[in-house]
């Protein structure tokens, strides 16, 4: 025990200078030359394993210069939460085997429900990320819907190129790989353009196919943009189509009065997932599913079994096992409640706040450099960018830009493509992300734009 906090807290002590991304060429394959084997080695050198083959080489998350995807950070008063509950090790899929776990987990579900003004009668439970808790969605959504049998290849789902690729993963897992998905356009900010929504869906009606499902995104992970969650509410309501929000990155940000205007409308939703794992900054790991209407929910992945018989006689919560795929999980909601009650929750408004600020300074401040191209102001805390070389290919410039990046490793930031254009893109999410991050992210990209002209 104490070898593992001293192990931990010099890696705490470490954050600040590590960097955020490390190249190795060996890629930690020094792992591998420790079998599993009869005997042990003892905790000691099984630590400098980890510490020399794993947290040594690629991504560091934990850094507040790691810019790229989606980051988190990784709480350590999760952390603390993980270890009792893997110490207790309680049974949080039943509320007959762990009451208080499962109602821990309620208890969080339900104060989501109310950050999104969600009724009382919404259901959920933590899943172990968004994609699996947007399968879910998905599920409910085709259940409820009744898209089955022949009905499949007529039945229509509506999103923009922008969502997340995990729905259309869950498409595919749930059934539905010959549904017909309809792209609708964006506007110049990479919002859903809800007429063309409106038009698609008469159109596909008028020719007799079966529109069912909109899936927008409050928050994309590309730019992060927030579609029109209003507009395209009016438009599921008015149509009968399912209105699922994917706000796997975006939906915290509901706790900072900097974002309330842009995210209403996610209680509109007959669906919506949010990531705690993403903007409550919680280790790996968290994903949160909300439906509306939880008997919905409860109809599509409630099954029953004869060896399940004693769960069912006490029903004060519902259990996360009759909710999801899984029957035995992780007591996950440890990770969450424990930071929310030591913590409280202005902290973590105060960091949202704070991402939302560092991405508008990034932006202005890289629009204001020379050579640079910016996409638009930033709706939450993604900003995407590049520099527009005075000759010479810019997708090339811009790709042998971020590999310099790369190999210096200060920061990291991943790229993605922008009407086709090869993009930079820079996500102020980690709490440990300020405002000197930001400045040394400049610094860097500055730098190397340099090193490639000489
Ligand atoms: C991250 C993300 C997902 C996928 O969630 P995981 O937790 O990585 O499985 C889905 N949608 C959006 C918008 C995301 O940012």
């Amino acid at each position: 025990m104490e070898l593992v906090y001293s192990f931990a807290d010099e890696y705490l002590e470490s954050i600040a200078t590590q960097k955020a991304y490390i190249d190795r060429p060996d890629r930690g394959s020094g792992l591998l030359d420790s079998p599993i084997d009869e005997n042990g080695i003892g905790l000691e050198p099984t630590l400098d394993l980890i510490r020399d083959h794993v947290i040594s080489v690629g991504l560091n998350p934990t850094s507040g210069r790691f810019l790229g995807y989606i980051p988190g950070g990784g709480l350590f008063y999760s952390a603390l939460g993980d270890f009792l509950a893997a110490v207790t090790n309680r049974y949080a899929g039943v509320f007959f085997a762990s009451p208080g776990a499962v109602r821990m987990e309620s208890l969080l579900i339900r104060w989501m429900s109310n950050l999104i003004a969600y009724p009382e009668s919404a259901a959920g439970y933590l899943a172990s990320g968004g994609s699996v808790a947007n399968q879910s969605a998905i599920v409910t959504a085709r259940d409820h819907c009744g898209i089955e049998g022949v009905e499949i290849t007529r039945s229509v789902v509506y999103m923009t190129a922008h969502v997340h690729h995990c729905i259309e993963k869950a498409l595919r897992m749930s059934g539905l790989r010959t549904c017909i998905i309809r792209r609708i356009p964006v506007d110049d900010r990479y919002r859903m353009n809800v007429s063309a929504l409106d038009d698609a869906v008469r159109e596909d009606r008028a020719s007799g196919l079966r529109p069912w499902l909109v899936v927008s995104s409050a928050g994309t992970t590309n730019t992060g943009s927030v579609d029109p969650l209003n507009e395209i509410a009016d438009v599921a309501e008015r149509e009968g189509l399912w209105n699922h929000v994917d706000a796997a990155y975006g939906g915290f940000f509901i706790l900072c009065p900097e974002a309330r205007e842009i995210l209403e409308g996610m209680g509109r939703s007959d669906s919506i997932v949010m990531d705690p794992h993403k903007t409550m900054f919680l280790p790996y790991g968290t994903g949160a599913l909300l439906v509306k209407d939880g008997r919905r929910l409860l109809a599509s992945a409630h099954v029953g079994a004869d060896y399940m018989q004693d769960t069912l006689q006490d029903t004060a919560e519902l259990s996360p096992s009759d909710l999801s795929p899984e029957l035995t999980k992780h007591f996950r909601s440890l990770r969450m409640w424990l930071p929310l009650k030591v913590l409280g929750l202005a902290p973590f408004r105060a960091a949202l706040s704070e991402k939302i600020q560092l991405a508008r300074y990034f932006h202005d401040r890289i629009a204001k450099i020379d050579g640079f191209e910016v996409g638009p102001e930033p709706d939450l805390s993604v900003v995407t960018f590049r520099y527009v070389p005075k000759s010479g290919d810019a997708d090339e410039f811009n790709q042998r830009l971020v590999r310099e990046i790369h190999k210096d490793g200060r920061v990291f930031m991943s790229t993605t493509l922008v009407d086709g254009r090869f993009t930079i893109r820079m996500a102020a999410v980690c709490f440990r992300t300020h405002k000197s991050d930001i400045d040394t992210a400049i610094e860097v990209v500055q730098e190397m734009v340099e090193r490639i002209k000489e």
